[in-house]
This record gives C-alpha cells, structure tokens and sequence, in this order.
C-alpha cells in the first residue's frame, strides 16, 4: 500500500492519471494527516478545507475527462502572507487576524489554473521577519524532525508541513533566507527564485526589493515543476520579467565556486562536515571545485538589516487601524494620531515594531545618507561580488545556515544570534540572485542543507545541478 502523504507532485501526478486514487481521497488523507500530526508541529494558521474539496471535486472531473493540467489533484500549502481570495490572510500577525484577501495573488491564480487544490494556510514570523517562526503572533511551529527544536522561518509553517508529510508542496517567500533556511532544517528543498522571475503581487509586503516567492518541497524536481508554474512576466507586478536563461549541462564541465568566506568562523562543524562530503560528491563526479572570495560577505548582514527594516518601515505604514483591522475604539483616543499609535502599539509584535523604528530612523532626513545610501551603495558592491565570482565560476556553494535548527527559545533573547542564523542566505537576495537549499545530511537527526546559487535567472541550472545530487549522492 503507497502512503499517499509521501508522494512528490511527479509522482501524484501520475498516480491520480492513472485513477489509483481519487483527488478527493488524496485531499482527504491530508487532511487526516493534519487532523491527527497539527497538534503537536502546528504548522497551519488556518485549513481551507471546505475550498479545498470543492477543488477536488472538480479535480476529478477533469481527470476523468482525461484533462489534466500540471498539478491537477495536488494538494498544498500556502504561507499566510500570500492572498487566496476570499480565504483569511494574516501573515502571522494580530493586526490581521480578521482579515480576509479581497484578491488573489498571481501565484495563487496561476496555482488554481494549473489545478492544485489548497489545504491551508501555514503560520510564519510575523509579517516574515523572523528565522525561526517563534516570532509568529500566534504560536511557534515546531520542527517535525526533534519537536523541541524551531523549524526556521519565516515561511517555517511551509517546510514544516513538507516535512512532516501534511501536503505535497508548499509556497513560501524569502527577503533574506525565508524558504532557504527552513528548508535546510527541516530537511526539504527549497527554491529562492531570481528577484524578477516571479510575481509578487498578492505579496504582503515586507522589503519589496528582496522579496521573492518560491517553493518549498521534497525535491528539487517538485521545485523546478512548481517554479514553472508560477514564474513569468506578470504585469501586476512591473519588475517581473521573462529572460529565463538555460544552458546544456554536463557534471564535467561544472565549475563550483566555494566562497572562502562561507566556511571561516561561526560554522558549526558537523555543518561544515556535511557540506563538504557533498561538496566532495560533486568534485568525485568530475566538476572543477574552486576556492573563490565573496570579499564582503562580512557586511551583507548590516546592509540588509539596514535596507530591509528601512524598506519594511514604509511598507507597514499602511497598518493604520482604519485600513484591515481595529485593535482598538477610536472613543478610546483623543484624536486620530492617537488613535494610529494606540492601534499599531496594540498590532505589532515587538520585532516588527523593532524594525519598523530601525527602518524608520535609517530612512530619516538627518540619517538617510550614512545609513540608507550607505547601504545601497554596499549592496552594488556586494553585486559586483558575485558578478566577479561568476566569471570563475558557473554555480557558488555553501552551506545554508551555519548552525543546526536551535532550540525553542534559545535565540530569542539573543537579537544578534538570530540573524547570523542568515549569513549565507541574506546576500542572494542583496544581489537579487536564485538560491536553492537542498538536504544533503544530517547530525544526530537534524537536518542540514547545501545552499547552490546561481547567476540571475539561471534557475535551471540550479535544477540540473540539484537533480544530478538527489539521484546520484547517498545521504
Ligand atoms: N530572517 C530574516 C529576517 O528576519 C529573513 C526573513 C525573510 O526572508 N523573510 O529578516
């Protein structure tokens, strides 16, 4: 008997063809699955159910007519900051709790098209910023694979239920690491796509220049079947573009550049044990590997934490307590400042109030120069970085994280730890690069994961590199 939670979106997709099941059954045994694993990993904010059968309904339909599409049946999960309309949307965070999408995101109407079914929607650092999940408004995921340790975050609640089976794949989207990370401690693939390569509309938005959204799922196959689902030139979205590059692949001609910087201090070393064994696989297999400088990877952590929250400021402005949701009674306040202050005071958790003062303050007329320009200017360099690497070298290796997924609560008085947690990760978005997380070990159980970038809009090499690993390397 197949255990239907197991299936990747290949394999679903050729058994629903063939009728071994019905979509309505596979959707049902996920949501037994949900039912019965939820409660201790909590990985969903909210299910969809009644959509979701409604969608299998029709689902089986079409395959009984013989017309399929790619992802006809399949049922996953969407991150809750990505809008299905009609459906509520908080993206972790209180000030949204009441609120429903009014539209749909391109993603998910490309998703909807292409005939997937959405079980629910999982829970994240609130408003994404966050590494670890814990930051959510509402309660912490737990890691499927030691339940007292975090599942990274932010989109933790959609590598969670990948891992633990509770759907076949899972949107997410990532400012600094947000599919990456949790994709490497949960034990998943994860794909940051090319900033540009997919439309961000119907997007909650955190840093609109670093925000992508991308898939997380059992392998890189299932990722590049869901990358070609929902990239493409969307024209909601202006800075989405078509220039897709691909380029014939052979293991031999691979050079894999290996930044001397991802593998100094501050990386745990069963990390950097598991990453080199892969890294190993691949110079075995024929590949050329490379010793390369990333020369200020030192200050893409201060860059992003200065452009980001500067970014996240203007975007959160909008969070006014008129607009989405009251968190308080305007008899309460004497006039409307008052009554914006008491409602964002009474909205915001502490990080995203953290960040929206940081940005605010980079952004102010006295700062705007040292901080804000400085940064901008950092982040061109930091482009140039790559830029040069490229020119020795076809893909970049690394770890994804330099640390094991952590203990519940262990970094949470620890602002500092916490964002190291995004050291490797947080430059790909800088440079606006694709960025995929693949498992490739584990210590003591716990997942780590090989991080593969690529030049811009070059994901699929990305995927020839990363399906040559998954069929050819033994973990
Ligand atoms: N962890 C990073 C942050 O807190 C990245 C988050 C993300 O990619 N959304 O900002």
């Amino acid at each position: 008997m197949i255990d239907l939670n197991k299936l990747t979106v290949k394999k679903a997709r050729k058994a629903l063809d063939r009728q071994d099941f019905s979509a309505k059954e596979l959707a049902e045994s996920f949501f037994k699955k949900i039912k019965n694993e939820d409660p201790k990993i909590r990985a969903y904010l909210s299910l969809t159910e009644e959509l979701a059968m409604k969608q299998a309904a029709g689902a089986d339909k079409m395959i009984a007519s013989g017309k399929t599409k790619l992802l006809t049946g399949i049922p996953c999960a969407i991150k809750d900051n990505l809008m299905i309309k009609g459906e509520r949307c908080t993206a972790g965070s209180k000030f949204l709790e009441k609120y429903t999408a009014p539209y749909e995101a391109t993603v998910i109407e490309k998703l909807r098209n292409e005939g997937a079914i959405f079980l629910g929607k999982t829970n994240m650092d609130e408003f994404a910023m966050g590494s670890s999940c814990e930051k959510s408004a509402y309660f912490p995921t737990k890691n499927p694979q030691d339940l007292d340790r975090v599942p990274g975050g932010s989109s933790g609640g959609s590598a969670a239920a990948v891992a633990a089976d509770m759907c076949v794949f899972a949107l997410g989207s990532d400012t600094g690491g947000s599919i990456r990370q949790p994709a490497s401690f949960c034990g998943v693939a994860g794909l940051k796509p090319t900033y540009g390569a997919v439309s961000r509309y119907g997007l909650i938005a955190f840093a609109s220049s670093l925000d992508q959204i991308g898939p997380l799922a059992k392998n890189s196959e299932d990722c590049r079947i869901i990358f070609d689902a929902i990239k493409g030139r969307d024209k909601m979205d202006s800075t989405t573009v078509d220039t897709f590059v691909n380029k014939d692949f052979d293991i031999k001609k691979l050079r894999i550049g290996l930044p001397k910087e991802y593998f100094g201090k501050g990386l745990d070393p069963n990390v950097e044990k598991s990453v080199r064994e892969a890294i190993k696989f691949f110079e075995k297999s024929g590949a050329e590997i490379k010793e390369i400088s990333l020369p200020r990877t030192d200050y893409a952590l201060p860059c992003y934490y200065i452009i980001a929250p500067s970014e996240a400021s203007a975007n959160l402005a909008r969070f006014d307590g008129i607009r989405y949701n009251e968190m308080v009674k305007p008899e309460l306040a004497d006039n409307v400042i008052a009554f914006y202050l008491q409602n964002r005071q009474a909205g915001f958790g502490a990080e995203v109030k953290k960040r929206i003062m940081l940005g605010t303050y980079t952004l102010s007329a006295g700062y705007y120069d040292a901080y804000y320009k400085k940064a901008l200017k950092v982040r061109t360099l930091i482009k140039n970085d790559f830029e040069k690497a490229f020119q020795e070298a076809d893909v970049i290796m690394g770890p994804t994280s330099p640390c094991l997924p952590f203990k519940i609560g262990e970094k949470m008085d620890n602002p500092l730890e916490m964002y190291l947690a995004d050291v490797y990760t947080v430059s790909v978005n800088l440079a606006g690069l694709p960025g995929i997380s693949l498992s490739c070990g584990a210590h003591q159980n716990l997942p780590i994961g090989l991080q593969i970038i690529a030049p811009q809009f070059e994901e699929s090499t990305l995927f020839n590199v990363s399906d040559y690993f998954e069929k050819n390397y033994k973990i």
